[in-house]
């Protein structure tokens, strides 16, 4: 996608931004940074920046709490993202969704191609979308390509839940969220999928609501 009309230097923002100190706000849907997609990360913000960046957008990460976040959500038009996991859920969701867990790491420029022709579809949510869930039919497995924050290269392939998170994240960086890829008809509100979807996986919310697993 085009880069952003915005020309503000990017360093300048991100200096601002950080500022303040602690958790990033996180920017809703319908903020027009969240879908204009971003610019590949080539040094705009020198290795101390980039540094302090990434650790606030591991500190908002915690806080909110989630398990992925993407500049844009904070408002910058990078391509950069970051995603850590603990899964603390209980094992026979772990085993349902793949849902193993991951260690904090940084995404620099990262893009993905789907490895294989298998999809899972689980309901997710999104920080810049609260309150609401939706199920989304996603690759099973990917390969990532990316850069790491050391601008180490990165190709690895994801399965299960992390591979769930990588195409999630990467999408925000190409202005995609996930409601553009869900099945709207599973759309729930948090505490309905809380009092009726919560299950390991979408099976009877697919046959109540009236939509289609792959
Ligand atoms: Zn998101």
């Amino acid at each position: 996608m085009a880069p952003p009309r915005d020309c503000a230097p990017l360093a300048e923002r991100v200096e601002e931004l950080l500022a303040a100190g602690g958790p990033l706000p996180i920017v809703a849907a319908g903020q027009p940074v969240l879908r204009r997609g971003t610019v590949p990360y080539d040094g705009q913000l020198g290795p101390a920046l980039l540094a302090r960046f990434v650790e606030a957008l591991r500190v908002t990460m915690h806080a909110a709490p989630g398990v992925g976040l993407a500049a844009p959500q904070v408002g910058v038009p990078l391509r950069i993202a970051v995603l850590e996991d603990p899964a603390p859920v209980p094992e026979e969701v772990a085993a349902a969704r793949g849902r193993v867990p991951q260690p904090f790491r940084v995404l620099v420029n990262p893009v993905y191609e789907p490895a294989g022709g298998a999809r899972a579809a689980f309901f997710e949510g999104c920080l810049s979308v609260p309150g609401w869930q939706a199920v989304v039919a996603r690759h099973a497995e990917v390969r990532l390509r990316a850069e790491d924050e050391h601008g180490r290269p990165l190709d690895e392939v994801f399965t299960g839940w992390p591979a769930r998170i990588v195409q999630h994240e990467t999408d925000h960086l190409d202005g995609t969220l996930y409601l553009d890829r869900a099945e709207l008809r599973s759309l729930p509100t948090n505490e309905a999928v809380a009092a009726l979807w919560n299950e390991p996986a979408p099976r009877r919310a697919a046959e109540a609501l009236g939509f289609e697993l792959p």
